[in-house]
């Protein structure tokens, strides 16, 4: 059983890798694979290189053991798709489960992703909520996909929407960026040699 963490993590800080090491235990996943995203469908570009990056994210994860980073993203052309990313990693591992760990606020906009209803084709979808979270109303579609029964997971490789409370902390890495400019400390937000990287690198001055 696989996790896949998508994201652009510019920078990524101490809400990714919390919530992904509680959806570790919590599902008793082999490991989480970490996807730095190339080119964005649905963003601007970030002004920071994917390669950097995806440097972050190893400084981060170097020490985590099963949280793997994942640079298939990077080594493909175009708009990074995820119904692309999770088709290849299907082709990789067949009898694989995989469950694709997105934050509420990327399931707000998931019926804009590209071909999104595909994404169940390959992988269970699972909303990290905070833990008073109420249901929003789903259509149809994703309805039919809802199971609040943990066995549907276990019992099928993908094709299931589950929602599950994490600790969420609040930080993003727009607040991040923001604190840099103005000169602010980042420390406590996420690790420290991430933020050595940052400051190395130069990033983020605006
Ligand atoms: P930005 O501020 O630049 O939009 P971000 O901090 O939201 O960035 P992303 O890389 O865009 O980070 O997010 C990747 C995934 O991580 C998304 O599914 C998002 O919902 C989730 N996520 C981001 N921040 C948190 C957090 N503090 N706690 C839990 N999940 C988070």
């Amino acid at each position: 059983m696989i996790g896949v963490y998508g994201g652009t993590f510019n920078p990524v800080h101490y809400g990714h890798l919390r919530t992904a090491v509680e959806m570790k235990e919590i599902f008793s996943l082999d490991e989480i694979r970490l996807i730095p995203c190339s080119q964005p469908f649905h963003r601007e570009m970030p002004a920071t290189s994917a390669e950097r990056r995806l440097n972050m994210l190893m400084l981060a994860t170097s020490k985590i053991s099963n949280l793997v980073v994942d640079r298939r993203e990077l080594d493909r052309e175009g708009y990074s798709y995820m119904v692309d990313t999770l088709k290849s990693l299907r082709a990789e591992m067949p009898d694989e489960s995989l469950y694709l760990l997105i934050g509420t606020d990327a399931f707000r906009g998931l019926p804009d992703w590209h071909q999104w209803q595909k994404l169940f084709d390959y992988a269970h979808v699972i909303v990290m909520t905070r833990p008073s979270y109420e249901l929003p109303s789903l259509s149809n579609f994703l309805s039919a996909k809802l199971t609040k029964n943990r066995d549907d997971l276990v019992e099928n490789q993908s094709g299931c929407l589950f929602f599950q409370s994490v600790t969420q902390l609040d930080i993003s890495a727009t607040s991040i960026r923001d604190k840099v400019k103005e000169g602010l400390s980042i420390h406590f937000l996420l690790p420290d040699n991430v933020i050595e990287y940052i400051k190395d690198n130069k990033l983020y001055l605006g």
